[in-house]
């Protein structure tokens, strides 16, 4: 039978990372053109967690869960991840492979395939099955500048998706998912790298950003430090994240951690205001999905108008403090 595998990734607040659900709805529609595969996730975690994530999983539609508990998993380590990982894959021999494009999945993914001598698909925004049954992974290319089609012509499969790209079900799929727990073979691993401590980044966290329900970004428009704190201000207004385009990022305004677009993260609000950003396209690839889309930019001809609902043609530095000040006085 064929069979499509998740990587069922667990954050380090120990929860599922919402990145798997995104994927097990997708895995499903390509179980339909795909012989009727079944859905399975692979799951490395502590001992006891993945009792907690029971019911997760039998709401989002898998068929099996390969488990590997150990109190050695307790944080998140290359060696001992893709250790396990390997063996689980050479035991299930799964067509495909697919692991969301965060940082541990950007980490892990490469390994896996390296070690089992297959293809990897990185950072991936579309997948489908072609007429010929395999995995047509689609990914951004020439700098944005083209979509590329890539076909693995070896088992499993793999690729790399970018969280946010597709969206989760919306609503339960049950199935009678069976679990498995395979025991993990590490005694003889000894780890180069200890976890020591958890560091947050500047500005906000990328678990912020992915949530956020609004996001207002800063381009090289807002010019400078101040030009920023009033982008923090309005933000702060509206009860919004900040993101930031990699102009400002180069700039030194914002830190890379909070960039969108290709090289960035994909956000997916209801709300995207961009201020002071050009549009281009690397830029809109990472934020084009977000629900509503509001510019503000003194150049009327910036290609980000094409992109938005609502544009403002102005200077942010007058914009800003007069929304900031609407909106201030609308929240006493
Ligand atoms: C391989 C590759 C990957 C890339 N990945 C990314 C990525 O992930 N994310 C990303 O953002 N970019 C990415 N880029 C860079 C991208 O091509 C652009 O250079 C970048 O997005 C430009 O940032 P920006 O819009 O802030 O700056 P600019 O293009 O310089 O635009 C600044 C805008 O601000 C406006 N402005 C200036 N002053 C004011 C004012 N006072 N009031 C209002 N508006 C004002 C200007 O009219 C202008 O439109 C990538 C490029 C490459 C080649």
């Amino acid at each position: 039978m064929s069979s499509i595998m998740l990587y069922a990734e667990v954050t380090k607040e120990n929860y599922l990372h919402t990145v798997l659900f995104e994927l097990a709805y997708k895995a499903q529609e390509l179980s339909k053109k795909f012989d009727n595969a079944s859905v399975s996730a692979l799951l490395i975690c502590k001992s006891g967690l993945a009792e907690t994530f029971k019911e997760a999983f039998i709401n989002s539609g898998f068929d099996f869960v390969y488990i590997a508990e150990s109190n050695r998993f307790t944080h998140y380590s290359t060696e001992l991840y893709s250790k396990v990982a390997v063996d689980i894959i050479n035991e299930v021999k799964p067509d495909i492979m697919l692991i969301g494009a965060t940082t541990q999945g950007r980490d892990l993914a490469p390994r896996i395939s390296a070690a089992l001598h297959t293809g990897l698909t990185a950072d991936c925004i579309g997948l489908d099955i072609n007429e010929k049954g395999q995995l047509a992974a689609t990914r951004p290319t020439f700098g944005g500048k083209l979509m590329a089609t890539i076909l693995c012509k070896t088992l499993p499969q793999m690729a790399t998706v970018r969280p946010k790209v597709f969206k989760p079900a919306p609503e339960n799929i049950v199935k009678d998912t069976k679990f498995i727990y395979i025991k993990p073979e590490i005694d003889n691993i000894q780890k180069k790298v200890e976890f020591i401590e958890f560091v947050k980044g500047l500005n906000t966290s990328i678990n912020e950003l992915d949530s956020a329900e609004i996001i207002v970004a800063g381009g090289k428009g807002m010019k400078n430090e101040a030009g920023f704190e009033l982008l923090k201000n309005f933000a702060e207004s509206i009860g919004a994240c900040i993101g930031a385009s990699r102009g400002a990022v180069d700039m030194g305004l914002a830190s890379a951690d909070i960039q969108i677009g290709q090289t960035g993260k994909t956000v997916t609000p209801k709300l995207y205001i961009a201020c002071g950003i050009s549009g281009a396209i690397q830029h809109i690839v990472g934020m084009q999905d977000s629900d509503k889309i509001i510019a503000i930019n003194n150049d009327e001809k910036a290609p980000i108008f094409e992109h938005c609902n609502c544009g403002i043609v102005g200077d942010v530095f007058e914009v800003l403090p007069e929304l900031t000040k609407i909106f201030s006085n609308t929240a006493s």
